[in-house]
């Protein structure tokens, strides 16, 4: 069999029974939309991420986006985020009205560096033209961005801190997860991701229940409590209950997933550490390894061995959003942004998943070891 990039059917097969008897049951009562799944999903979930509340809604983006529309962002307001990310990421804040600024990366963790965050704040403050009001943070590649740096900037400027963690839910730093630093923290349930549905989902936890309210409202076209009387501007972003009970029998496990996430990604520093430059995570922190990414000079080169060798690769992110066309009028940190743009030539994610085989894990780490380029 060939070797996958993300092996969803290991799980799947592991699991199987339980999905299936999950599915029936939603399809016996007939619940498909906010079934009791749903609010059984979001008590483990909050639960899991040391939360009070989440909120399940249709994908991560809008789990990005509610937050955002909750603390009344709008046109004049800037939102901090990095460039180096999923365009879902800064994709949103034009959504609300506000405007994006890209803030650089560390060159070891990829997640934003709180001295250029600093840096883009000031030089938005002297400009005057925009307020700063927000900070998107992304925990890339599945590990906790710096929060106690991001959170005590965002304090002292009196900004607003969302952790965007469609690829870290799970993630911790000293033992906490996102939410203890930030106000609000998203995720997606993307198959590929490391908390996956079988199609789109996504979720926010906060420990404000005003904010859950209001997002509560949001994702039901601006619900009130009477139901002829929309009281806010909406949308429609619910998570099927279908998908609700996947990711209840899938967060049963996922636990365990992060331990051996971690024991495949341990064996690549062992096999790879003096071939290649291998991840860095912060100190104290544990990744849910969403991409296991390594750095190397001649990255196309090495990608184009790989896949002779028939090991899958994928480059995240070839070119950071501030250089791509949609994103390139918006504004950037002072003195641009070095890093994103040298790192986006030079990684290649590898294949992982909680299932990877010691013996297929071999085969990766012996073909990158065996280029000579
Ligand atoms: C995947 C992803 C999202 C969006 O999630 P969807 O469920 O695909 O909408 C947002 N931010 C980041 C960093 C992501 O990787």
């Amino acid at each position: 069999m060939a070797l996958a990039f993300i092996d969803l059917k290991a799980q799947q097969a592991r699991i199987r029974d339980r999905l299936d008897a999950a599915i029936g049951k939603v399809l016996d009562h007939g619940a498909y939309v906010m079934g009791p799944e749903v609010g059984q999903f979001e008590k483990s979930l909050a639960a899991f991420g040391q939360a009070e509340l989440a909120l399940s809604c249709a994908n991560g983006t809008d789990a990005v986006v509610l937050p955002l529309m909750t603390w009344g962002l709008g046109p004049g307001d800037a939102v901090f985020c990095p460039s180096f990310t999923f365009a879902a990421t800064a994709e949103v804040v034009p959504w609300t009205g506000a405007t994006p600024v890209f803030v650089d990366i560390l060159p070891d963790t990829y997640n934003m560096d709180p001295a250029h965050l600093e840096a883009a704040i000031a030089g938005v403050l002297k400009e005057g033209r925009l307020k700063p009001r927000a900070v998107i943070a992304v925990d890339l590649f599945g590990q906790p961005a710096d929060y106690p740096k991001l959170a005590d900037i965002c304090r002292r400027h009196g900004l607003k801190l969302l952790a965007d963690s469609a690829q870290g839910f799970g993630c911790t730093l000293d033992g906490k997860h996102p939410l203890h630093w930030a106000d609000a923290a998203s995720t997606s349930f993307f198959p590929a991701k490391p908390l996956g549905c079988y199609g789109d989902g996504g979720a926010v936890l906060t420990n404000t229940p005003s904010d859950w309210g209001h997002m509560d409202s949001l994702r039901v076209h601006g619900k009130g409590e009477d139901k002829y009387d929309n009281v806010l501007i909406g949308m429609n972003s619910r998570l099927d209950t279908l998908q609700a009970a996947i990711l209840i029998e899938k967060l049963a496990i996922f636990a365990e997933e992060i331990v051996l996430r971690n024991a495949v990604a341990d064996r690549y520093a062992e096999g790879l550490a003096d071939v290649v430059t291998t991840p860095t995570v912060i100190a104290g922190g544990v990744s849910v390894w969403a991409q296991y990414t390594i750095e190397t000079d001649n990255r196309d080169g090495l990608a184009a061995h790989l896949k002779d060798k028939g090991v899958p690769t994928a480059a995240y992110y070839p070119k950071p959003l501030h250089m791509q066309t949609a994103y390139r009028d918006f504004p950037v940190g002072a003195g641009g942004l070095p890093v994103s743009e040298a790192k986006g030539k030079r990684v290649l994610s590898l294949p992982m998943h909680p299932y990877l085989s010691s013996a297929d894990q071999d085969v990766v780490i012996d073909a990158v070891r065996g280029f000579s380029g």
